[in-house]
């Protein structure tokens, strides 16, 4: 490759002497010039008549990538209230003070201040969730992927865990039930058909070297017709411990038909464990609730050391926690969403936005929001959103999404639709600034 192709190229020190890049921060300028020149090159050497645009501008919009936080706050107007790609529950007033104020400052994570010891970790948390849920014990551990692991792996490794054909699910990334089996060394026996299961069937396959019985929440789809599937009540009698991966539960009734952590720890379950992020609407985290001798085993387990939870995530948590001991659960920003009637909102939406440049229209319209999370499928939202049409549907979410703030809107055949019921409130200001500029900058084209 001969080097003529690379002529149109300045160097590195070249590209930082020019007043364009003057006043940026040194690193900055270095590390943004070093990678665009380095991607040029390459491209110069797969196609050697590429004309190179501007070098200094493409090193300056680098740069400017570069500098922008990667992690940023943007609106959720998808209707879809425990978004996983969009960091799934927005945490109530109360969670974020408790966050902020541990965050800054040192605190007593592990230390007990009466007696001056050390002090345990989960203190904060553990009685809250005794008095929401009855279990005698609970730890936390990062999500809930990691709570099921650390179950299997403390109580199973090496033995046998029955779960129903029904139950060997994919709750998405790479956490498949059969496969978290493997990873924690438990065996998987699986028993029943993947639409009708019976407690007799468990009983059946019950035997010496079976460590427990597993049930796990079809969370994000489901069976409908001709079903059956055993009451935790039928399978707690049935001998081994029961252990329920519960997925998203709630901790009080009242949110669709998610079971209630509480019930299945009544009805015999010996172990429960759900997210602390899905419809709880706290902080990322896994709960392990229930047996003292279970918890405890989970505890002594070398992984639950590799696996525990921040002092942010237990300020964040324990806050949250306090929120529904306290039966406020409309300071959730997840339970006023999922409550939320977004007919008044979408009205008022609407006028915000006003009448658009041509050939824009605005309408409001019914449609259907989600839960998210994996926690009450089929359930959609009934809602009222505002659709916008007439132009370019899939380049305005675009832009939308590389606004600032970036707003996440819903893309539904020939309409682009904003739901406001998981708008926060404040942000439709906002919102409809950023649908201007989006606009505009489309109109530029
Ligand atoms: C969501 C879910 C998980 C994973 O929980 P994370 O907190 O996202 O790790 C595991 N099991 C079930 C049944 C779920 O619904």
């Amino acid at each position: 490759m001969s080097p003529e192709r690379f002529r149109q190229l300045p160097s590195v020190d070249q590209a930082l002497r020019d007043p364009a890049l003057a006043g940026l921060p040194r690193g900055l300028a270095l590390r943004a010039a070093r990678a665009v020149l380095t991607k040029l090159r390459r491209a110069l050497v797969e196609d050697p008549d590429l004309i190179v645009p501007d070098v200094i501008a493409q090193i300056v919009a680098e740069a400017r990538r570069q500098a922008t936080p990667h992690l940023r706050r943007v609106i959720n107007a998808t209707g879809i209230v425990l978004h996983t790609n969009l960091g799934r529950a927005p945490l109530s007033t109360a969670a974020q003070a408790a966050i902020n104020e541990v965050a800054g400052g040192y605190s007593n994570a592990e230390l007990d201040l009466p007696s001056g010891k050390r002090g345990g970790r989960l203190d904060g948390v553990r009685g809250l969730l005794q008095a929401l849920t009855g279990c005698q014990d609970a730890i936390v551990v990062n999500n809930n992927a990691a709570a099921v692991v650390l179950v299997l792996s403390a109580l199973a490794q090496g033995r046998e865990v029955i779960v129903s054909r029904g139950e060997l699910v994919e709750i998405g990334g790479s956490f498949r039930v059969p496969e978290i089996m493997a990873a924690s060394g438990a065996r998987l026996r699986e028993v029943g058909t993947t639409n009708r299961t019976r407690a007799a069937d468990y009983a059946r396959a019950i035997g010496g070297d079976t460590a427990l019985l597993m049930r796990v929440h079809p969370s994000n789809f489901k069976i409908i017709g001709f079903t059956e599937r055993p009451t935790t009540a039928e399978l707690a009698g049935l001998g081994p411990p029961l252990v329920e991966d519960l997925g998203s539960g709630a901790l009080i009734p009242g949110l669709g038909d998610e079971p209630v952590v509480g019930e299945v720890l009544r009805d015999g379950a010996a172990l429960v464990c759900f997210s602390g992020d899905k419809l709880l609407g706290g902080p990322q985290a896994g709960i392990i609730a229930g047996q003292k001798g279970l918890v405890a085993a989970c505890r002594a387990h070398p992984l639950y050391r590799a696996l525990r939870v921040d002092k942010l995530t237990l300020a964040g948590l324990e806050a949250t926690l306090r929120v529904v001991l306290g039966g406020n659960l409309e300071e959730l920003p997840t339970v006023r969403m999922l409550k939320m009637d977004t007919g008044p909102a979408a009205k008022a939406l609407a006028a915000r936005i006003g009448a658009l440049p041509a050939p824009w229209t605005v309408s409001l319209e019914p449609d259907v929001g989600f839960t998210g999370g994996g926690a009450l499928p089929g359930e959609g939202l009934p809602t009222t959103v505002v659709a916008l049409r007439g132009g370019d549907v899939e380049a305005l979410a675009t832009r939308l999404r590389l606004g600032a703030p970036p707003v996440v809107a819903r893309v539904r055949r020939d309409a682009l639709v904003l739901d406001p019921r998981t708008v926060l409130p404040g942000e439709d200001e906002t919102l409809c600034v950023a649908l201007r500029l989006a606009l505009s900058a489309e109109m530029g084209q």
